[in-house]
């Protein structure tokens, strides 16, 4: 990231210089998401990894050298995690393009900044999408405000990096976000509230979720075939297996890539126009909704921010 904030101008979509700047662009990171965190051999990794390890898969190119069949080796959790971009930005910008392998001295701090930096871009990711969804107005200039000071701190040296109270910049920016989703919910008449509740494997063909508060929902498995979620809050909702056959996402607000990746679709998935159709989902339409079983309300309050521990990588 050049250090220039984004200039947003409506719509739902990133403006072109945030889009690409928040993306992860693996080419030019010294592979970071493989090296960084722990993997517990699971569904989702076939190995256990310690935490600031190489995994064995990561060539001397920082390429994955088995990308083509991640899923069919036990690696789909490495599909579906996003760096929001900070991997080229620690590489590249905080550390100017010097490495971990040819300088191993730099290992600990790089790896420790990694993630403070991937909070940051994720941040950026979600304020971009709030100016784009606010009115004009005080809170719409809050909003650029913090924008512009998050981008500010993309830029600093590896030591003020570490030094930075991430969790407590991610919770002022947290309650932005949630009065945007609520300003921006209160214009489609509101919608239900479901945030941070456990909908895991439930079956809610025929929910009424437009404009609903999902955040931090866990719809693990969710049967959410043919539902309608535009102008429903997604923020942190953990989408992992949830069947979007037939959903209609267009409008949905913050959510993410990686929540789509890690779900299931196909053609008939309506998508916001920020985000792509993962490229594991049929490219057609193979399934419809089936009868209505609407949830009970939960008024569990858990759970606001977006990736919540969900394990994953991409590497190209
Ligand atoms: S993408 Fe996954 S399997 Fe490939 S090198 Fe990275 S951590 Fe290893």
């Amino acid at each position: 990231m050049s250090g220039e904030t984004a200039r947003v101008e409506g719509g739902a979509a990133p403006a072109p210089l945030a889009a690409a700047a928040l993306r992860a662009d693996c080419a030019r990171c010294f592979g970071l998401c493989c090296v960084v965190p722990a993997f517990a051999a699971s569904a989702d990794f076939a190995i256990d990894k310690p935490a600031g390890r190489a995994c064995p898969h990561l060539r001397d190119d920082f390429r994955c050298g088995i990308h083509a069949t991640l899923r069919d080796r036990g690696f789909p959790g490495c599909t579906v995690f996003d760096c929001f971009g900070a991997g080229q930005q620690v590489s590249q910008v905080t550390f100017g393009g010097r490495n971990w392998r040819a300088e191993p001295r730099l290992a600990p701090q790089m790896f420790a900044v990694f993630p403070v930096m991937r909070d940051l871009h994720e941040l950026l990711w979600y304020l971009t999408e709030a100016i784009a969804l606010h009115p004009p107005g005080p809170r719409a200039d809050e909003l650029r405000a913090v924008q512009n000071q998050t981008a500010r701190l993309t830029q600093a040296t590896p030591d003020a990096l570490l030094a930075l109270d991430v969790a407590g910049h991610r919770r002022y920016v947290n309650d932005l976000l949630r009065q945007t989703s609520e300003l921006v919910r209160s214009g489609l008449g509101g919608g239900a509230e479901y945030r941070g509740a456990d909908l895991i494997g439930a079956d809610l063909r025929g929910a009424d979720l437009r404009g609903a508060s999902l955040r931090g929902a866990y719809l693990i498995g969710a049967d959410l075939r043919g539902v309608d979620l535009r102008g429903a809050d997604l923020t942190g909702a953990d989408l992992r297996g949830a069947d979007l056959r037939g959903a209609d996402l267009t409008g949905a607000i913050f959510l993410v890539q990686a929540q789509l990746d890690a779900a299931r679709g196909d053609a008939s998935t309506r998508l916001p126009p920020a985000l792509s159709r993962p490229v594991h989902w049929p490219a057609s339409a193979s399934g419809g909704p089936g009868p209505a079983r609407p949830p009970a309300p939960s008024r569990s309050r858990s759970g606001s921010r977006g990736g919540r521990g969900r394990p994953g990588r991409r590497r190209r």
